[in-house]
Parts: C-alpha cells; sequence; structure tokens
C-alpha cells in the first residue's frame, strides 16, 4: 500500500472514489435509489460519524441525515461546540433499501468497501458507529449497541487504528425520550474521546486495508499530534 499523507493527495482520491461510487451498481440497491448518498462533511476530519443507510430524505438530496435523525445529529453536535462542518458523515449502505428496511448482508458486503476507502482517505482518530449496523460491522463482531455505546475502544479498520465510540442512533433516540438522554450523555463525552488524540498506528506490514484486525490493546497517543493541516477544511459531499 502507498501511504498517502497529504491532506490535499488524500481529499482528491476521496473525489475518486465519490466519482467512482456515483455509477456503482454492485447491488440491486442502484436499481431503485434516486441519488447515491456517499458522505459529507469534512474530508479531513478527526471525527467521523457512519450511520446505516440513506432514507427518503437522503435519498432525494443525495446527502446523509438531512431529515429528523440528521436536525438531532447536528443540534448533539452544536452542544458540544461543533458543527457539520467539523466532521465526516457516511453511512454502511450508500444507497437507500426501499421502505427503509434493515441492509442486508450482501449489500453491506458490497457497498463496505467505499467506506474502507473513506476512513483511510479521511483518517479520522475518532469514530462514532451510529446503532447496530455500523458497530456490528466496524467491530466485526455482532455485540450490539446496547451493550456497547458510550464506551471508546480502540480498533483497526482496514489499515487504521481509530478510536471507535458507539453511539444510539439518532433515529432510534427520536421516539425513546430514555434513550435520548443516554444518547446525550454519550455525546457530552465526545469532547474527552476526541482529546485522547490519536490512538498508535498498528504495524503497516500488519494491517490489511478492508481487513477488521479486531481489538488491539489500548495505547498511548505515541508522539506529537499530527501538524496542522495547511489548507482550510475542505467540504466533500457539497463539492
Ligand atoms: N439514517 C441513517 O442511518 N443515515 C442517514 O443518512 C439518515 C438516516
Amino acid at each position: 500500500m502507498v501511504a498517502v499523507t497529504s491532506p490535499t493527495e488524500r481529499r482528491e482520491l476521496l473525489r475518486t472514489v465519490y466519482d467512482e461510487a456515483m455509477g456503482c451498481v454492485r447491488c440491486p440497491l442502484s436499481e431503485t435509489r434516486t441519488t447515491v448518498v456517499f458522505g459529507a462533511g469534512n474530508a479531513n476530519a478527526d471525527l467521523m460519524f457512519i450511520g446505516e443507510a440513506p432514507g427518503a430524505n437522503e435519498d432525494k438530496q443525495g446527502l446523509p441525515f438531512v431529515g429528523q435523525a440528521g436536525k438531532l445529529l447536528d443540534k448533539l453536535l452544536e452542544e458540544i461546540g461543533m458543527a457539520r462542518s467539523d466532521v465526516f458523515v457516511a453511512n454502511v449502505l450508500k444507497c437507500r433499501p426501499p421502505g427503509n428496511r434493515d441492509p442486508h448482508p450482501a449489500e453491506i458486503e458490497a457497498c463496505q468497501e467505499y467506506l474502507w476507502r473513506q476512513v483511510e482517505l479521511i483518517e479520522p482518530t475518532v469514530i462514532c458507529t451510529l446503532g447496530n449496523f455500523s458497530t456490528k460491522l466496524l467491530r466485526g463482531d455482532p455485540t450490539g449497541i446496547s451493550r456497547l455505546h458510550g464506551a471508546p475502544e480502540v480498533r483497526t479498520v482496514g489499515a487504521r487504528a481509530v478510536r471507535l465510540y458507539p453511539l444510539f442512533h439518532p433515529a432510534a433516540a427520536l421516539y425513546t425520550p430514555r434513550m435520548l438522554e443516554t444518547l446525550r450523555t454519550d455525546f457530552q463525552r465526545l469532547p474527552e474521546v476526541l482529546a485522547l488524540g490519536p490512538p498508535g498506528q498498528p504495524d503497516r506490514a500488519d494491517a490489511i486495508a478492508g481487513d477488521l484486525l479486531g481489538p488491539i490493546p489500548e495505547l498511548e497517543a505515541e508522539g506529537s499530534p499530527p501538524p496542522a493541516m495547511p489548507e482550510p477544511a475542505a467540504q466533500l459531499g457539497l463539492f
């Protein structure tokens, strides 16, 4: 694997992944979608959110989390002093399952490479999985969100070690006040999780892009934090 380090280079490569995804016919969802919802936000974000799949509004607009669940996500971000422009938001599936049914395993399988490439190129420090589908996919384990939410852990995703911070899905919290309370409490801890900085990276030779290598021991952040990026945050999704 070629090491890509410059934010500009990573953003350009992300753009090529976007172009590829826009014409994707890897699964039958390509026949029923209106638009591919690639993901949107800051292509150089430290924080990435991964939801499940586009809903009706997202399918129309081509952007993730633009409906009620998205409004809640915006509110929770605002409460911790952040905005969409600080983060990158994507989904496990890039196309809407008809009637908002659950993603099928074959669809996840067909789509996941886009997600691994997004993680590889955005290089987030913290990934918040939203709900069961993204949590199970990124952890490579069937443990449900109710047992995992609010507990950060270091995981390898593709070739990168990240701090995985599972959260309840905002759509589920919309209708369940206790879940909303828990989601808000977990959200309030996000700044602390981000402040931990990047986890130590695995030996690249041991990490295979696209493979989930399972938990690795919590490591102290090594050395100094990454240098400040030389350009303003690039916005993807509206690009
Ligand atoms: N729910 C999701 O999981 N993703 C979206 O983009 C919108 C709603």
